[in-house]
């Protein structure tokens, strides 16, 4: 999806066990790195259209100067590929981050933890790119029920995007998610970081109008503001 945009960093990981590429590039340029990133659950399309669109939307030349912005469209592009939740070897990789609640026993029989906490390739990229980017802060997407989840300091944040889609917000969806990348990112490592539930099935229209403009004034407030809790 790079061919038509002109990016300043561009990389891909791989090959996954399906043998397709995690891609990431970086739109802009500013001294906080900001991670967009979707498509961790396969069967959730609304989440990596959302991102997707906003690469082709153009929306984000705004931030230039601002803040780097780095995309990561599609975690697990094996399960988008297959519309599946899970990646090639049948694992959630919001359940198999390498967090201190991580369990080997799946809760439910979609929630499959991998072998070892952090076992799986995706899961690895991510961490890399995370280590490396040391993000000020992380929009992650999925669909569910329409909320604005966030862990660790961003809840101003999270009061910004749902100031422009009206979605609630919440620091606890809950029923436990041992292993999910918003513990590890947010409450172990204390990076500012937004789960988006985008309502399920909600479709591409939809999604994209809700959206946008909460999805832009986050990452505007991101960019510019030291402080997102
Ligand atoms: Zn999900």
């Amino acid at each position: 999806m790079t061919a038509e945009i002109k990016t300043h960093h561009f990389e891909n990981f791989g090959p996954t066990e399906g043998g397709r590429k995690i891609e990431l590039f970086q739109l802009t340029r500013g001294s906080k790195n900001l991670l967009l990133m979707g498509g961790v659950h396969g069967d959730e399309p609304e989440g990596f259209f959302l991102v997707e669109e906003f690469v082709r939307s153009g929306l984000w030349r705004e931030l230039e100067g601002v803040a780097s912005l780095w995309v990561l469209p599609r975690l697990n592009p094996d399960g988008c590929a297959t519309h599946t939740r899970v990646n090639g070897r049948g694992v959630d990789l919001n359940r198999n981050m390498p967090t201190k609640d991580w369990d080997p026993v799946a809760r439910k029989e979609r929630y499959q933890p991998g072998p070892s906490a952090g076992s799986e390739f995706e899961s690895q990229t991510l961490i890399k790119i995370v280590e490396r980017l040391q993000p000020h802060a992380i929009i992650t997407m999925h669909t569910w029920e329409p909320m604005i989840n966030y862990n660790g300091p961003a809840r101003k944040l999270a009061e910004v995007m749902a100031a422009q889609s009206g979605y609630v917000i919440t620091d606890d969806i809950g029923y436990p998610t041992p292993g999910s990348f918003g513990t590890w990112a947010g409450w172990e490592r204390k990076i500012p970081t937004i789960t988006l539930e985008i309502e399920r099935d909600s479709g591409s229209e939809k999604t994209w109008s809700v959206h946008k403009d909460s999805l832009m004034a986050g990452l505007l407030f991101a960019g510019m503001n030291d402080e997102l809790g």
